[in-house]
């Protein structure tokens, strides 16, 4: 299969020689868009999992992480791991309480660094200034969810954050040795291709070294699956999906690390559309239409490349 995109494996392999996994660890946070702070009911399309997987009720953070090392040991004889802070907000409490999070995934064997996913309105120097005080020895790197650049859409998703506030995030964290990461959906409520368009190409002039890109599924129990229902939201098509990320794909820097092509959801939770559990079948389309439009990563970023990745 032709890779036409920089993709994580190819970055770990350069900087480790060998692929890096990562564990998903549930530190039992919650979020500030969910406990009144900022926001009651969440982004409307998460549900009170906050892609959680529930372990934090039932084992430690260490645990967690021997366990999955274990399961993807048993799969890729992989040896070096990151552990990834997933479910809720992983910036949203102490800094003694994060400091004890992080230093107790840090201290675990094999363990070579960590993912912060988080909300850009939730960080501050202090949080930075910790995470950054690992950067010697580990890798490092925050993973904010944007979405979508235009507040418009924000506000439609009850984001509780305008896309101010992840430049601000952005901003204060580069020249730390930390890595950035952003998260983006396709399909959310109201945009065309042209919203996501205008949301890549802001991206690709911040300093972000990774993208992770998702298609909006309606998962059960969020106001999302209310709108879907009501006829009011009409997913993405496949097609649809895989042309939107190769608009994306040609904006961003050829040196953006991209980390995803599209999510997976909860088998027990998806509503629409059925064909996102076929993880597989959407990569392929994506890789096919990179093909069949002869274009890659880059190429209406920095027109001077050409098709490199051919
Ligand atoms: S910020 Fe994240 S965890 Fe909080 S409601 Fe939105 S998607 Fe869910």
């Amino acid at each position: 299969m032709s890779k036409k995109y920089k993709s994580l494996n190819e970055y770990f392999r350069e900087r480790f020689g060998c692929r890096v996994h990562k564990i998903t660890v549930d530190a039992g946070l919650t979020c500030p868009n969910r406990d009144g702070t900022i926001g009651r009911g969440g982004c409307i399309y998460c549900n009170a999992r906050g892609s959680g997987s529930g372990a934090a009720s039932q084992m430690t953070i260490k645990e967690q992480l021997l366990l999955g090392k274990q399961r993807v040991f048993r799969r890729y004889k992989a040896k070096k791991f990151l552990a990834y802070f997933q479910a809720h907000t992983n910036t949203y409490a102490s800094i003694q309480t994060l400091a004890s999070l992080y230093e107790q995934a840090l201290s675990t064997p094999d363990i070579i660094g960590l993912c912060i996913g988080t909300r850009p309105d939730c960080v501050s120097d202090d949080i930075l200034n910790l995470l950054q005080s690992y950067t010697n020895d580990y890798l490092i790197w925050m993973e904010y969810g944007l979405q979508s650049i235009h507040d418009k859409t924000l506000d439609i998703i009850n984001r509780g954050h305008h896309s101010n506030a992840f430049i601000d995030a952005v901003l204060a964290t580069q020249n730390r040795n930390i890595l950035t990461c952003v998260h983006l959906i396709l399909g959310l409520p109201f945009e065309t291709r042209d919203h996501i368009i205008e949301t890549a190409k802001a991206v690709a002039e911040l300093p972000i070294d990774a993208v992770k890109l998702h298609l909006l599924y309606v998962v059960k129990d969020t106001p999302m699956e209310k709108l879907y229902r009501q006829g009011q939201y009409q997913c993405l098509y496949p097609s649809q999906y895989a042309d939107w990320v190769c608009d994306v794909l040609e904006r961003l820097p050829k040196t953006t690390i991209i980390q995803r092509l599209t999510g997976d959801p909860h088998p027990d939770e998806l509503v629409a559309p059925s064909w996102a559990f076929n993880k597989q079948a959407t990569l392929e389309l994506i890789h096919k239409r990179l093909d069949e439009r002869h274009t890659c990563q880059g190429r209406l970023h920095d027109k001077t490349i050409g098709n490199q990745y051919d």
